[in-house]
């Protein structure tokens, strides 16, 4: 019996609902499948519960990044500050169009950017600053509209795994002059396929993503500008609609294990198993993540109890052989580097039961008590 890393029953609570949709969509006499009455719906729906300008639901988290970066004119010559440690999209969106990611190391605990980094990062050809929230931990927003304010360049929200998170207040999505949401399956709100959302304050940046989206269109089959194909699904759209009330619940199911861990795991920052920073205040419980000194030991140890655990980018983006030729000669990225050696991720998923989460826990206390013992032998 293994405790699984991914919940295993994602939408079996909403099957029938799915199934019928598809038939109700799928029979209807309007015979739309993209961009429909749906989709508008949800986009409302997200829109209202964010107080944000527009949103505009789009076909993935990173098309949602190229949308936005495309219409705030990012392209061939600028550069955009990154994290030095996140997924491919960060950089890949930025190199689609043409740009150059410029990495930034990033907060050795919580693994976000560091501001300070960002900041020093900045050259008279930036355009742009990309913050991302990782795991469990928001970027720190407001330092981030402080830098983005000060130097005169654009400030995008990366946060596809933070949708429901709050900072001080404020929604995660809203912090930047856009944000993103995914909803790839594995995400806090992920569906039964592929889509994301543009977040924005700003209506024209809402207008121009939205023209984006479906290639460049205006009214219809005028065209003023080129764009993509990143329509979103009728179905789908329908189907978190349908989803969307009850989200806060998985979510907070996620925080509440995210809070026994922490409080669990905190005497073991001396045994080297750093939980992270325990709290409500800007999290999101997407992944929960330990940084352990011997994360590999700690794996195996974790394994043979039947609980599946995962590393999350094993090396940081500029050390990627897609993007080495964006990381200059003598530039280091040290903290990165660490958390890549270091980060393990355990279940967090809201299908878990309490006593699948308190066995993890007791688990990950074992490895570091047998740990410690082991080195006190050695001493
Ligand atoms: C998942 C993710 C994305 C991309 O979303 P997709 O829907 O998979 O394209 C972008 N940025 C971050 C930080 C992510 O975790």
């Amino acid at each position: 019996m293994t405790i699984p890393f991914f919940a295993p029953d994602l939408f079996e609570s909403d099957r029938q609902v799915l199934l019928d949709l598809v038939h109700e969509i799928g029979t209807a006499p309007a015979q739309k499948f993209l961009l429909g009455e749906h989709t508008a719906r949800f986009e409302d729906a997200l829109r209202t519960s964010l107080g944000a300008a527009d949103v505009v639901a789009c076909s993935s988290g990173t098309s949602a990044l190229t949308l936005v970066l495309h219409a705030m004119g990012v392209g061939p010559g600028d550069e955009v500050v990154v994290p030095a440690y996140g997924c491919a999209p960060l950089a890949n969106s930025v190199v689609g169009l043409g740009a150059t990611p410029v990495f930034a190391d990033i907060d050795p605990w919580t693994m976000v950017a560091d501001p300070d980094r960002v900041e020093q990062a900045i050259t008279a050809r930036t355009r742009a600053i990309m913050p991302a929230h990782m795991f469990s931990v928001m970027a720190g927003m407001p330092r981030m509209r402080e830098i983005a304010r000060q130097h005169g360049v654009r400030l995008v929200e990366d946060s596809a795994v933070a949708q429901g998170g709050v900072l001080d207040g404020r929604p995660a999505g809203t912090w930047g002059e856009a944000g993103v949401f995914s909803f790839v399956q594995v995400k806090t709100f992920g569906t039964a396929g592929e889509g994301g959302a543009v977040i924005t304050m700003d209506p024209e940046l809402g207008q121009a993503v939205r023209s984006l989206r479906n290639h460049g269109q205006g009214e219809r089959f005028v065209y003023r500008r080129t764009g993509y194909n990143s329509r979103f699904d009728e179905v789908l759209a329908a189907f978190q609609l349908h989803r969307l009330p009850g989200f806060p619940a998985l979510l907070e199911r996620r925080a509440r294990i995210a809070d026994y861990y922490t409080e669990r795991f905190a005497p073991l920052r001396e045994q080297g198993v750093l939980a992270p920073p325990a709290g409500r205040n800007g999290r999101c419980y997407y992944v929960y993540s330990l940084l352990a000194d011997d994360r590999d030991a700690l794996q195996r140890y974790l394994a043979a109890r039947g609980i599946e655990s995962h590393v999350y980018y094993p090396q940081p983006l500029p050390h990627q052989a897609a993007f080495a030729r964006f990381a200059p000669a003598g530039r280091s990225w040290p903290h990165a580097a660490s958390a890549a050696r270091r980060q393990l991720a355990i279940p967090v998923h809201p299908c878990l039961t309490d006593a699948q989460v308190e066995h993890i826990a007791a688990a990950v206390r074992a490895y570091a008590g047998a740990r410690e013992n082991t080195k006190e032998r050695s001493r």
